[in-house]
């Protein structure tokens, strides 16, 4: 006889409605101002989806309110960029830590490639990368294979877009620096639009959900059934969002949370729990790396309920009292 599986057993009683209430007193943290769109973010928003690997998808809170993707889509240019160069872009990005903020004006040194793909460096690269023979070809391919991930058509936020791409200028400067030190073959000026545009994709923690699931199944996606990318690819990806994607927050988020995942300015959390499920949080204020302080605490608790924590082995809080560590996450 075989006993069921514990996480799933978990994941199909949890509470996903009890856990956003127990996170939505917390305060802490500032809303992003560096496009219009970010600084209105309503700082209630909260939003928590979970896409397990059958395929089902459990919300809480404001699931299909949209919001611009941003940096939850540096894992999935990434995706695309492996894909379409049948993985050469593993030789035109680092995969190393920078223990620097996302935007940060720095090169690999010695090789003037970016640090990793998930810093903004890389992902204007990896954006360069994606299939298309020009910047109108390069959009649709990633806007298609976005879609591919979230198993439902997306769109691009166009003010998002156009004030992405005209307040950018680290932006701009870092594409610059890579044309400079020759790893950037498309303009600066294409490099940011094809960046900027990828980063103004709207979604909601539904979609962001499947994609991150998509990433967690080996690249199928667990909704629609299709093979957006190779198995080898999304173990590559996940690999490197769980040592880079939370920025110089990467460490910490590892051993507190301990799930891959990409953090963004929107305040939108990506999560892949290989084999298991990919998650979304959505709630705008963030902690001083950019990321969002209630999706910190509720990717925290949710990891250690679950018992899903990928070093965690043996380590599932699921029959304690999992007191909400609000105000003090740092030790969560
Ligand atoms: N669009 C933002 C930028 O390029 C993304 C940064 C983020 O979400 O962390 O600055």
């Amino acid at each position: 006889m075989t006993s069921p599986d514990p996480v799933s057993a978990r994941l199909r009683d949890y509470d996903l409605d009890d856990l956003r209430s127990r996170v939505l007193p917390e305060r802490g943290g500032e809303v992003n101002d560096s496009i219009p769109q970010l600084a209105d973010a309503d700082p209630d928003l909260f939003a928590i989806a979970l896409a397990a690997s059958d395929g089902r998808v459990r919300r809480s809170g404001q699931s299909t309110t949209p919001f611009s993707i941003q940096s939850a889509v540096k894992p999935f240019l990434f995706a695309l960029a492996l894909h379409d160069t049948d993985g050469d872009a593993l030789e035109r990005v680092g995969i190393e830590p920078t223990g620097e903020a996302f935007d940060a004006i720095k090169l690999e040194s010695g090789t003037g490639r970016p640090p990793n793909p998930m810093v903004n460096a890389g992902a204007l690269l990896t954006a360069a990368l994606v299939a298309g023979g020009d910047v109108a070809a390069r959009n649709d391919r990633i806007l298609r294979g976005l879609s591919s991930f979230a198993g439902r058509e997306l769109h691009v936020d166009e003010e998002v877009a156009r004030d992405e791409h005209a307040l950018g200028d680290r932006n701009h400067a870092l594409a610059h620096l890579m044309r400079a030190e020759g790893t950037l073959e498309v303009t600066a000026d294409d490099a940011v639009e094809v960046y900027a545009r990828a980063c103004a994709v709207r979604v909601d923690v539904e979609a962001l959900a499947v994609m991150g699931a998509t990433l967690a199944c080996g690249g199928r996606n667990p909704v629609t059934g299709e093979q957006v990318v190779s198995a080898s690819v999304a173990r590559d990806v996940v690999a490197v969002m769980a040592t880079c994607g939370v920025y110089d927050g990467s460490g910490r988020w590892m051993r507190s949370v301990g799930i891959p995942a990409k953090s963004s300015v929107s305040g939108a959390i990506v999560l892949s729990v290989p084999g298991v499920l990919g998650a979304a949080v959505m709630s705008p204020p963030l902690d001083r790396q950019g990321t969002s302080v209630r999706g910190h605490i509720a990717s925290g608790l949710l990891s250690r309920e679950l018992g899903v924590h990928v070093f965690g082995v043996g380590d599932t809080v699921a029959d304690r009292d999992g007191a909400c560590p609000v105000g003090d996450h740092d030790d969560a």
